[in-house]
């Protein structure tokens, strides 16, 4: 379809667009009802049909279906193995992959270094910042924890040197866990600390676990570290933090922050502009198949009895709660990429006299940038063929409709963006945080899902029993050894590996795979894809020096929109 803004058009051709968007109004309405204030598609219902434009193809579903021929087949061996061999060790978790791929994980996920590489390169990079200062409220001052942390390791020097981090995980604070057939769940209420050592090279360092702060049942604070602890105990503390990334991954960064948060724009769009309108021909396929992919997820993973209630530490409304919560902590601008690094200190620090690199190795920073930049300039090519100034913008009634849809307190009610739209450059970056959450983003949280959580004691989405601790009696649930007892039973364990499997079992399409009828269009797109070849390229030489690498942002493994 030959692109077209609304102003330029024929009358007749107008009444036309105007004609098919009060159509489309009646499938696109938002609903601020099912998930608490959260704008999302109404749910289709008798009275309103799902629209149709929005539905997956054949191909799709095949696709997605076949997908799961291999894990149904590996849970079956599983199933018979298990019969004749009880589920007693720790090692028994590693039993579960005798026909799929045994996650790279398995070989170290105990150290530390293994662990804390996961706050940079992992399923969650989302969350470590950089610190000056302990965090308000963290219960115990520098000296305090310095004792507990022992000689090895000097917090005020590393404060000094901008080499302390932090994950705090307190959006997850009201979970309080649900129950499940034996028992309770628990979530760990942790703060973890780190620090940064440079070694010469900004590869070649390494991220180390310095202390986690654990609350307990009774609201009391405790301090682990690799020096006041037993090995058991710190593998316990270390598997808290890794609990509750795992919430926080599911509940905030993935499905709020991308899946939802995204279809906001997607209603907006169908709404508001037409199907020859320059921005929709750009958002749409960024769009694709999202709307229908939500909808199956209300319906199979976030109802009553479904895996998030099963599966995660806290009770259905509990889980949900962490995603209205999510929501209302998030701004499309201070979550576009470049912010986002800012805001939680992480960029890259010049390098002290001799001492190397400070800051630590980031592979999501620093293949994401070389994204973000890329769509930027892509985004601006296409938008500038349209849109040569400001009257352009100001005219253009569909995407000033847009705007105020999503900024509407009955409509997308999006915070921080400003409607109407003056600017080029405000357009360029608010459809670049679009397209890089639909895509790179999207796509580096989801398709690390099996590497980091198929395999459950690396991440288990909830701990079955109460941190272990000189007076409570731990392995109450009869478990022989007190670390079966906290982690997942096998069953459940079992069931994480196959949402895990499903969620990142098959990729429909990829980044800048489509195209455009206009010629100038299709260059800008063409020019895009070059690009992309290019940072293919470098993250493969990337990959070969990384110590552990970091697949999910290169670009033939980016979707163009979340379609799973
Ligand atoms: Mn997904």
């Amino acid at each position: 379809m030959k692109a077209s803004l609304p102003q330029n058009e024929s009358e007749e051709e107008r009444e036309r667009r105007d004609r098919r968007l009060q159509d489309n109004a009646d499938f696109y309405r938002y609903d601020h009802k099912y998930l608490k204030e959260m704008p999302l598609l109404q749910t289709p219902d008798r009275d309103l049909e799902f629209p149709a434009g929005e539905n997956s193809s054949l191909r799709y579903e095949l696709e997605s279906r076949g997908s799961l021929t291999p894990l149904v087949a590996n849970m079956l061996v599983v199933k018979l193995t298990s019969e004749w061999d009880p589920f007693d060790r720790l090692n028994d978790y590693e039993e579960y992959f005798p026909l799929l791929p045994r996650p790279d994980i398995i070989r170290n996920y105990e150290t530390d270094a293994r662990f804390a590489e996961q706050r940079l390169s992992g399923v969650n990079p989302l969350v470590i910042e950089r610190i000056d200062a302990l965090p308000d409220g963290f219960g115990f001052t520098l000296d305090a924890l310095q004792k507990e942390c022992g000689n090895g390791v000097n917090l005020a020097q590393l404060l000094a040197q901008q080499r302390l981090y932090l994950c705090d995980y307190s959006l997850l604070k009201n979970v309080h866990g649900g129950n499940y057939q034996r028992g309770r769940k628990f979530l760990p209420k942790t703060v973890a600390l780190f620090a940064w050592n440079g070694v010469g090279y900004a590869d070649r360092g390494n991220l180390v676990p310095v202390a986690i702060r654990l609350e307990l049942d009774d609201n009391s604070l405790i301090i682990r570290t690799p020096n006041n602890c037993t090995v058991s105990d710190w593998f316990i503390a270390k598997t808290c933090v890794n609990i509750a990334d795992g919430n926080h991954h599911e509940m905030c960064t993935h499905l709020c922050r991308t899946h939802l948060v995204m279809e906001t724009f997607a209603v907006a769009t169908g709404r508001h502009l037409a199907d020859n309108h320059p921005l929709g021909l750009l958002l749409r396929p960024h769009f694709r198949f999202m709307l229908r992919r939500n909808l199956t997820a209300r319906e199979e993973l976030i109802n009553q009895d479904g895996p998030v209630d099963k599966l995660l530490a806290g009770t259905l409304e509990e889980s949900l709660q962490v995603v209205v919560d999510a929501y209302h902590t998030w701004s499309i601008k201070d979550h576009a990429f470049p912010r986002d690094i800012e805001r939680r200190k992480m960029q890259k620090l010049p390098a002290v006299i001799g001492g190397g690199e400070i800051t630590p190795h980031y592979p999501y920073r620093d293949d994401g940038q070389l994204l973000w930049e890329a769509i930027s300039t892509y985004v601006g090519e296409y938008l500038g063929l349209y849109y040569q100034d400001a009257p352009d913008l100001k005219d253009d009634y569909e995407l000033q409709n847009w705007a105020e849809t999503l900024v509407s307190p009955t409509g997308g009610k999006v915070k921080d963006l400003s409607s109407p739209i003056h600017s080029l450059d405000e357009l360029i970056e608010l459809v670049t945080t679009i397209i890089f959450t639909c895509g790179p983003l999207h796509s580096a949280v989801n398709f690390s899902q099996y590497d980091y959580l198929a395999f459950t004691p690396n991440m288990p989405l909830a701990a079955y029993d109460k941190i272990p601790t000189p007076d409570n009696n731990v392995g109450r649930s009869g478990r022989s050894d007190p670390l079966l007892s906290f982690l997942p039973p096998p069953v459940r364990a079992g069931e994480q590996l196959q949402v895990a499997y499903a969620l990142s079992a098959f990729r429909i399409d990829r980044l800048g795979d489509y195209s455009f009828k206009d010629i100038a269009a299709q260059e800008a797109l063409e020019r895009f894809r070059r690009q992309l070849d290019e940072i293919e390229r470098k993250i493969d030489i990337r990959n070969s020096k990384r110590i552990v690498p970091y697949p999910y942002l290169k670009p033939s493994l980016i979707l163009n929109s979340i379609s799973i």
